[in-house]
């Protein structure tokens, strides 16, 4: 097994990330537990910015919705980094978080009047606008408040990503972005073009997610300067900024061999460069907007193993303390995780176990068929690369609370995310005034629905 990022295994034959015995973590902050490994974030924000943000007006944008807490966004301020937010929620995290809002771009499908009213108080530094209906929308709202926006119009460049199906974003056929076909991403250049309130600075796409082969970010790059040509042949705009979003992969198993940050780079410079030149072009300044590549593989979860259950002749199922809740992605894209007994790390694998959560569902799976050293109630499992799309995803079904999430390095472990308590699964709860009981009348009203 290989370990990522500072992970090693200690004298103890502990499991050890960032410095940190991962026994001693999941004793003083108990299991299920998130471990993010500092030093690896900190590393990919730093290949990111040298290999992008070093060309005159190159901007990383970190995908929010991977993972965001308010001390993420601090680290990614630090690092120097931009955020791509899909939500007022994303904006008004970083926004808590003191980040600078001239380095915040907004992306989605349906961003809402009052989300689009919120970027523009906080002037950030541009949105991506996802179809027509936005665009009227934001022109508008924009117009209304007298201040000019920059903007990149999302295109659907028709690029199949070779992705799993339900994080493929590209394709022809998809929410996301203007459709090259019926002239619609055109008849958007010229309508941005024409609005007073906007500054239309360039495109953008993002073709997909946990993208292994380069060669599919070079179809996108031909399909979006191909549009380019057409839309400057028929108004005589030419992009400044050509974004190609995130999709970069992570290592989840042995199977899956991403290509380092400067590669997809050099991959993605040499392709604009040939492109535009190829239809007459002005080269435009690369953004690019990573997720899974910078958090994903920083990630460990911690579990407690709990009932243990054989059926004979068919499998072992090893039951953990947290599941689809703290990581739906197995039960959500059949996503395949590679784990240790961390409290008997260099132990070799003897058997073949299906590690299952503890929520009411048979879908509730973390791995199927995993070799492991022989697994008691009480050990240590931790699954590795569930920094990305695991806590962000999180959910609180059969309320269970969100898990702790503790950032590790050089031997100090502090929380960015303090756990959930049975009391906070019933904060937002109310009990209306007709299903009150009669000692509960005199309560003070906070008690009661509003
Ligand atoms: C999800 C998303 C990203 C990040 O994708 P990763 O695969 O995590 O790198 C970037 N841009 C947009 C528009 C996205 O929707």
């Amino acid at each position: 097994m290989r370990l990522r990022g500072t992970a090693r295994i200690n004298a103890r034959n502990h499991l050890e990330i960032g410095g940190c015995d991962t026994v001693e973590l999941a004793r003083r902050f108990g299991t299920p537990l998130y471990v993010m490994d500092e030093a690896l974030i900190r590393e990919n924000c730093r290949a990111y910015r040298e290999a992008f943000a070093s060309e005159a007006g190159g901007m990383v944008l970190y995908a929010a919705k991977t993972f965001l807490t308010t001390g993420m966004a601090r680290l990614v301020d630090e690092e120097g980094l931009g955020l791509d937010v899909v939500s007022g929620g994303e904006l008004y995290t970083a926004l808590a978080a003191g980040f600078p809002s001239e380095r915040i771009y907004f992306n989605g499908n349906n961003k809402s009047p009052a989300e689009l009213e919120e970027a523009l108080a906080a002037r950030i530094g541009g949105v991506v606008v996802d179809n027509p209906s936005e665009l009227a929308l934001l022109s508008d709202l924009a117009a209304r408040r007298g201040q000019r926006v920059a903007v990149l119009l999302r295109i659907a460049p028709g690029v199949q990503a070779h992705t799993h199906e339900y994080i493929q974003t590209g394709q022809a056929d998809s929410k996301f972005g203007f459709p090259l076909v019926g002239g619609v991403a055109l008849a958007g250049v010229k309508e941005a073009l024409s609005a007073s309130h906007l500054d239309l600075r360039g495109y953008h796409c993002h073709i997909g997610s946990q993208i292994l082969a380069l060669e599919s970010y070079r179809a996108a790059v031909r399909a979006m300067l191909e549009f380019a040509a057409e839309a400057r042949a028929a108004t005589g705009y030419a992009p400044e900024v050509l974004d190609l979003g995130g999709g970069l992969g992570a290592r989840y198993t042995a199977d899956d061999d991403p290509p380092p940050i400067e590669e997809l780079a050099r991959t993605m410079r040499a392709a604009v460069a040939e492109e535009a030149a190829a239809h007459g072009l002005p080269c435009p300044t690369i953004f690019v907007e990573p997720g899974r590549s910078i958090v994903g593989e920083a990630g460990t979860t911690l579990y407690t193993v709990g009932a243990i259950k054989d059926i004979p002749g068919v499998r072992r199922y090893v039951a953990v303390d947290g599941g689809m809740t703290d990581n739906p992605r197995v039960a959500l894209y059949q996503a395949v995780y590679e784990a240790i007994v961390a409290n008997r790390a260099a132990d070799a694998p003897s058997e073949v176990v299906s590690v299952a959560g503890k929520c009411c569902e048979s879908g509730d799976m973390l791995l199927w068929d995993a070799a492991l050293p022989p697994v008691e109630r009480g050990d240590l499992l931790a699954v590795f690369t569930t920094g990305a799309y695991n806590y962000s995803m999180a959910s609180n079904y059969n309320r269970l609370p969100r898990p702790a999430v503790v950032l590790v390095g050089g031997g100090r472990a502090r929380l960015l995310v303090a756990r959930e308590t049975y009391a906070d699964l019933i904060r937002l709860d109310l009990i209306p005034e007709d299903l009150a009981r009669p000692e509960e009348k005199r309560l003070p009203a906070a008690r009661q629905a509003p």
